[in-house]
């Protein structure tokens, strides 16, 4: 019998929908499929809420059967302005997170030696006492930056950073300087915005450097967009060594050798100069030309005529033909796209995150290169061209902010890398060895270096050694390699399970995203009073808000050391603050509009927020820069020579033909194609957008297999000294980009993921198979890295550039015995030994196998192959001017001895320690101008009080 919500689609007009509409998302009913051929139809409640499984952001719609109170499954939410109803493979893969019988339910801590898995359960209690006992002690004696929490994946906004201002202690550590550090750095230094948020939908042009789409940044979001462009005429060029899915499908496949990408960028740049397509007006109104420096030229003398020329000369070894040579990309191809651009204009969109600049020393040059594309097409701040995330990430402010934090901790910032775009958290194993610190409490939060971070092996050293790490807290959704090393493991909610504000700069527009645990969305809107979210949610699981904030009053229970006051209810005085006051405040003080439109719908913003999942605040982003000064700022105000008007001593505009409008917020208030900060903190060889060569290149390679090239330049170059054992071919290896359905250790209890993708054999051209011996597609190789080696099956493929081998990363995970119920679906049972002083074994026993479970799926896993892990053979290799680690490498490359098994691991991290000193050694360290630690301009995470970024203030 047909139930009367259910669509009649004999009834003419009546027809399926994609997406359920919203008013019936408190009873939509559907068809059981599990009761298939029955029609048994189920009622369910629709909760919007906020995907997790990557920083995209996008909505999803929880389907909670109204009779068992149980998520049956994920959609994506119409309503949400970035994903417009549509999601990636993992969006709905959240369901088997949170269903995985794996799962980690409850507190855990360790009895046993650190790393023996050894566990018993415990009560939240005992552990937020625990640690506030220690943080309170640590405060107290002036030890605070022996605290630390080390994010992973945020998935918040803000929350933690004031978290731990109102403690008072410099101690956020994040992966940033792993992952988009380079990029971020090029795009500061030209407009103090670290992140683009390209205009793909509107441009007629789209250029984008390595995978984007699968290993970039707003994976969905950007996908749909570059989808409309391409939809509306706009054509593609991708620049990358491998054949992506990207590529796969663009107007202009660019394969580059790795880390020549800057080369042909700027060779694109010389073709617009000196065909005179550049928007000069553009250039001399917002470019900081009349600073400019080099090459002879002296600041403010200068006409706009001369710098043009200088400009010319200086890029005038930049020809196409020398591009070539350099990437191996066709000359005629490489002036094609710079003529497509130049008539792109102020339509040309880019995007440009990890790939070049993640992999390479000085990667962040090919993102000023980039940008250099985008200055002279005008394409900057326009519709369908490069805008700045700060312009369309919205931030709401919450009811108070605590003071900064008046110290530097050097474990995070070390004075070696006064310039690095983040903390240099991959250091940190080889800062705590070298006797610089300890840390008495140390909060990993979905995060898993031992298994993501290069040099794993130097990780679990540290985490099991207890003089150098007190306490370690793993707070986690999942089980991982680094939980295995932490005294307490927490079990901390997944994508539907906790509270959040999102933004992220998908396309032309500003909103928030409202995530939200729906089970006590549910549970509260059955009329059942829920106090924390563990209690709703499956298990003990917690989310963080309500744990930082129970954490901070049990640190300072009776608000004597100041620290409470932040967590205390704007609407109770000296009572707790609960997550609906924190969020309600927001919405009702902090984001315009949202008070109004709730108000029109007779709801509070809170309800508005818990009912539609997320809210667009404007759409008026474009030419921010233009935006004339307000009145209130330039009365008072004063014009400097350089055309900045200051107020008070801070910038708030600078004069463009007459007119005192906002700008960027450089110190020029203009995009800096000069960097005056560079010159001054010693690197003047970088004063502009220039090419130098990556560490893997071809001279590199070349000089690390004993016989350097004439044009091999050392002063950039580290050399490879191979390990003993290390034999067979050299290569360039690219080891991240990633398998667009795997996220990093998230995926590994997603059976709907896994079953998709679970291999990740090397990537060889067949030129090269030849000269590895007649390689063949599934025969196995060894391939050495500086400090080890790892063993896993090639993939003979046409879709990489020859001289080039490459891995993905996202698989290669383990469990130390064959019976821990640690992501079985993905793991390996492993035997992992220190067979001697810092030298590391791991080989896989058994890789993935059916197991018996309360879910019935997991006696039909197909698949055997759990991956074969890369990044743990890596050595740190840390540019010395963003802080990057540079993930690409020169390896060598040889088929597997008969005594080698798939899978077969091998380290020594006393090379390790030897590599992080080698490329220590690059660096030119603090201070700078004024014993400064650092620019004052620069951005920073949880910046400090101005007087911190002085050397012995
Ligand atoms: S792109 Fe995919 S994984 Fe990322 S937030 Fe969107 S649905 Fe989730």
């Amino acid at each position: 019998m047909r139930d009367s919500n259910m669509p009649d689609f004999k009834r003419p007009g009546s027809q399926l929908s994609s997406c359920p509409p919203i008013e019936k998302w408190d009873d939509w009913v559907e068809y059981d499929p599990d009761a298939w051929p029955r029609h048994v139809a189920r009622h369910y409640q629709l909760i919007p809420t906020i995907c997790f499984n990557c920083e995209s952001a996008c909505g999803l719609l929880a389907y909670i059967d109204k009779e068992t109170g149980r998520v049956a499954k994920f959609e994506g939410n119409p309503l949400h302005p970035a994903s417009r109803g549509r999601v990636c493979a993992k969006g709905p893969a959240v369901i088997n997170q949170i269903h995985d019988p794996d799962r980690l339910l409850c507190p855990m801590k360790r009895v046993g030696p650190r790393g023996s898995g050894q566990w018993t359960r415990v009560s939240w209690q005992e552990v937020l006492e625990t640690c506030a006992a220690r943080i309170r002690k640590a405060i107290q004696e002036g030890r605070g930056e022996e605290v630390m929490y080390h994010v992973g994946r945020p998935g918040y906004d803000y929350i933690m950073e004031r978290t731990l201002q109102a403690w008072g202690i410099d101690g956020h550590n994040s992966h940033t300087n792993i992952c988009s550090a380079s990029a971020r750095f090029g795009y500061i230094l030209w407009h103090y915005a670290d992140r683009p948020s390209p205009d793909h939908a509107n441009a007629r042009f789209i250029l984008l450097l390595s995978a984007h789409l699968e290993s970039g940044h707003y994976f969905n979001p950007h996908a749909q967009r570059i989808i409309d462009g391409k939809m509306a005429g706009a054509k593609i060029a991708v620049v990358d060594p491998r054949l992506s899915n990207t590529a796969s499908m663009a107007d202009y496949w660019m394969p580059s050798y790795p880390g020549t990408e800057a080369a042909i960028l700027l060779a694109m740049a010389k073709v617009i100069l000196d065909e005179n397509t550049f928007d000069a007006n553009f250039v001399k109104n917002w470019t900081n030309w009349e600073e400019l420096e080099v090459d002879g030229l002296k600041g403010r003398s200068q006409s706009f005529e001369t710098f043009i020329e200088t400009l010319k000369r200086h890029y005038a070894r930049y020809t196409p033909q020398f591009a070539e040579k350099e990437s191996g990309v066709k000359a005629e191809t490489i002036v094609r796209v710079a003529r497509e651009i130049s008539e792109a204009g102020s339509r040309f969109a880019s995007h440009l995150w990890r790939g070049s600049a993640s992999g390479n020393l000085g990667g962040w040059q090919s993102t000023r290169a980039l940008m250099l594309l985008h200055v002279l097409t005008g394409s900057v701040a326009t519709k369908g061209g490069h805008n700045l995330n700060a312009w369309n990430k919205f931030v709401p402010k919450p009811f108070s902010v605590p003071p900064p934090q008046k110290r530097w901790n050097e474990l995070l910032y070390p004075p070696e890398w006064p310039l690095c775009t983040h903390e240099m958290s991959f250091l940190l194993p080889h800062l705590l060895k070298e006797g610089r610190g300890r840390l008495d409490t140390y909060f990993t939060r979905v995060f898993n270096p031992v298994w993501t971070y290069p040099d794993g092996f130097s990780w679990i050293e540290v985490l099991r050694d207890e003089k150098l790490v007190g306490l370690h807290a793993a707070l986690t959704p999942t089980w991982s390699e680094t939980a295995w090393y932490a005294d307490y493991v927490l079990p901390v909610g997944l994508s539907s399970e906790r509270h959040d504000l999102m933004s992220q700069e998908t396309h032309a527009s500003k909103w928030i995203g409202f995530r939200q645990p729906v089970l006590r969305v549910f549970q509260e809107k059955q009329g059942k009073k829920v106090e924390y979210t563990y209690q709703a949610n499956p298990g003990e699981v917690w989310e963080e808000d309500e744990f930082w904030i129970n954490l901070t009053w049990a640190i300072d229970p009776d608000g004597s050391m100041g620290i409470r006051q932040w967590f205390e209810s704007p609407y109770r005085r000296g009572q707790k603050i609960t997550v609906d006051e924190y969020y309600g405040w927001i919405f009702e003080n902090s984001v315009p509009g949202l008070p109004e439109a709730a108000q029109k719908e007779g709801l509070t913003p809170l309800a508005y927020m818990r009912k539609y999942g997320a809210f667009e605040v404007t759409t008026d982003v474009y030419k921010l820069n233009e935006k004339p000064v307000a009145d209130a700022d330039l009365a008072g105000s004063a014009v400097e020579s350089n055309g900045v008007v200051k107020k008070a001593g801070k910038p708030v505009g600078v004069m463009v033909e007459g007119k005192a409008l906002a700008g960027y917020s450089t110190p020029s208030r203009r995009l800096e194609v000069f960097s005056k900060t560079l010159v001054d903190w010693k690197w003047p060889e970088f004063a502009l957008p220039d090419y130098y060569r990556s560490h893997v290149h071809r001279s590199a390679r070349e000089a690390s297999m004993g016989k350097p090239a004439a044009d091999f330049d050392p002063r950039y170059l580290p050399v490879v000294d191979w390990p003993p054992q290390a034999r067979g071919e050299v290569y360039t290896l690219l080891p991240i980009f990633r398998l667009p359905t795997l996220i990093h250790t998230r995926s590994g209890n997603a059976k709907l993921l896994y079953e998709i993708a679970h291999k990740n054999p090397l990537w060889v051209n067949p030129l090269d198979a030849e000269k590895l011996g007649a390689v063949r597609t599934g025969d196995l190789l060894k391939v050495h890295t500086e400090i080890g080696f790892f063993v896993l099956h090639a993939w003979v493929t046409e879709g990489l550039t020859p001289g080039v081998v490459a891995c993905s990363h996202h698989l290669g995970r383990w469990r130390m015995h064959k019976g821990d119920q640690i992501e079985r679906l993905a793991s390996a049972w492993v035997d992992l030994r220190e067979v001697g002083k810092g030298q590391w074994k791991m080989r896989q026993n058994i890789g993935v196998e059916p197991y018996e479970s309360s879910d019935p799926d997991t006696r039909r896993i197909w698949w055997s192959d759990a991956g074969v892990h890369q990044d743990i053979t890596f050595p740190v290799h840390p540019d010395p001017i963003s802080g990057m680690h540079c993930w690409h490498q020169v390896v060598r490359v040889e088929r597997a001895a008969p005594d080698d098994r798939y899978g077969d691991i091998f380290v020594d991290t006393n090379l390790a320690h030897a590599v992080y000193q080698k490329w220590k050694a690059l660096a030119r360290p603090a201070p700078g101008p004024g014993n400064l630690r650092r620019p004052l301009w620069l951005p920073r995470s949880v910046r400090p009080a101005e007087t911190a970024y002085y050397f012995g203030k």
